[in-house]
């Protein structure tokens, strides 16, 4: 019997995914609704539209990003082979003659037979195979099925998300483990206030300079976005007076310094970002500032003094699913098992992880696959997205944070990055052979 395949969006993941069903022999039913429905960011007809900067970020091996390009290069990856064949002088970045980038991606799915496109804005979900790859801008209608189906809590659309640190650049002397009155495991590292520091960070966060951005984010900034509350931006929280944080994400009870018993006047939490805790989120951080805001101010929280940052903090809409708590292993929707989330729909975040999203549901799908090693950027996104305990899920980049350690110790940092990312492409060859 033919398979057949409905596939929802025909963006990056979306059309990453038609083409991988293709290939397979399968029957694909891409349906995209530009341009007969445009997005707020998109602007023209073509699938695989890059909506805002043409770089696919760095192609070193000894970035995140780039690891995650040879992984997907590995994988078969159909749109990193138009990104390449497009590609224009950008030093070690892969970016792209975005209006090539699109075209191409357009008539390699239009010379598909097996994939038939139809311009048409999908308002309902049936009972058939499905992969929904909507984007961080699905629809109104599209939105409220899904509200439906998963429920308001669980479905995010704007985001402000907090930086990441390297582990290695906490400062320890400072910087102790505990957790709140001593309850449950000292799972939380505190960043200690003396209450001129508390003062000083506070004016900081005032005077940081907002992002305001490529078009349309800035235009969304200017519109007076409504936060959820535990989402809203550690700057706009420091606007409602001097004692707002320390009242609030920034409480210090029972946070008594471990040696003297001493309360400080306020705490940061660092939460670790992986078992291996190599990364650490800036609780409550979350933030519009720019990066050199952000390397200034929170580079005054004693202990971050040498901050390394994995991400910055940042604000955009993006409708997205709380996907820990709703997806299955193979990236079905619990509540609805025929349908597949993918892209950035799904809790990832990036031009590339929505394209390695396409493409690693598409294999789940098609061959069955049901296992990537942990040490990969790819293997850690599908396990953040199904297998961490889905509280205060926010949007998965690559990063180096996601890798669990290096089995040797290595010191330089140079070094560290090129050993993660030959255990990597190691392992997923090892992993493919088999
Ligand atoms: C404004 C903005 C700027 C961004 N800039 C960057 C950047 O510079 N770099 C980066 O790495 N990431 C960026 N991102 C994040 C993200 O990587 C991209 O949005 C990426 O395109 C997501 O891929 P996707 O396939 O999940 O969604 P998309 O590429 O957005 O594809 C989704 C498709 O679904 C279609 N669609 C929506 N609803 C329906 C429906 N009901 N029926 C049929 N079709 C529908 C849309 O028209 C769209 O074509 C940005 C996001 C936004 C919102």
């Amino acid at each position: 019997m033919q398979k057949k395949i409905r596939i929802i969006g025909g963006g990056l993941a979306g059309s990453e995914a038609a083409l991988q069903f293709a290939k397979r022999g399968w029957q694909v039913d891409l349906y995209e609704m530009r341009p007969k429905r445009m997005t707020p960011a998109h602007s023209t007809d073509k699938l695989g539209e890059l909506v805002c900067s043409n770089s696919l970020k760095s192609s070193l091996l000894t970035t995140a990003s780039g690891l995650l390009k040879a992984e997907l290069r590995l994988l078969g990856s159909e749109l990193l082979k138009i990104a390449d064949e497009v590609r224009v002088p950008a030093g070690n970045a892969l970016a792209v003659d975005r209006d090539l980038f699109s075209e191409k991606v357009t008539e390699r799915i239009l010379q598909e037979s097996m994939i038939k496109v139809h311009n048409e804005e999908v308002k309902e979900l049936g009972d058939e195979p499905t992969i929904l790859a909507t984007g961080p801008l699905t629809s109104d209608a599209m939105s409220s099925v899904l509200n439906n189906l998963v429920g308001q809590d669980d479905l995010h659309f704007y985001d402000a998300i907090a930086p990441i640190i390297s582990a290695e650049s906490i400062n320890r002397e400072i910087v102790y483990r505990k957790s709140r009155y001593d309850k449950g495991t000292a799972d939380y590292l505190n960043c200690p206030f003396t209450k001129e520091e508390y003062l000083r960070f506070v004016d900081a966060l005032l005077e940081g300079e907002i992002y305001m951005g490529k078009s349309f984010e800035g235009e969304l900034l200017q519109k007076n976005i409504q936060f959820y509350e535990n989402c809203t931006p550690v700057e706009e929280l420091a606007k409602r007076g001097k004692d707002t944080l320390r009242f609030g994400v920034m409480r210090p009870v029972g946070l008594e310094l471990p040696d003297t018993g001493r309360r400080p006047y306020a705490v940061i939490q660092l939460r670790s970002e992986n078992n291996d805790e190599t990364a650490f989120n800036l609780v409550g951080c979350q933030t519009m500032m720019t990066q050199d805001s952000q390397r200034k101010v929170f580079r005054m929280i004693p202990g971050l003094e040498s901050a390394e940052f994995y991400r910055y903090g940042s604000i955009h809409r993006n409708s997205y699913i709380n996907a820990p708590l709703l997806l299955n292993r193979d990236l079905s929707l619990k509540t609805k098992k025929n349908v597949y989330i993918a892209g950035q729909l799904s809790g990832v975040e990036g031009y590339v992880e929505s394209i390695a999203s396409g493409l690693l549901v598409s294999l789940i799908i098609t061959e069955r696959l049901d296992y990537l090693p942990n040490t990969t950027i790819i293997g850690q996104l599908w396990e953040r997205l199904t297998n961490t305990d889905g509280k205060e899920f926010t949007p998965q980049n690559a990063n180096y944070g996601l890798l669990p350690p290096l089995e040797v110790k290595v010191s330089s940092k140079a070094e560290r990055k090129e050993t993660f990312a030959k255990r990597a492409i190691q392992s997923l060859e090892e992993a493919l052979e088999r």
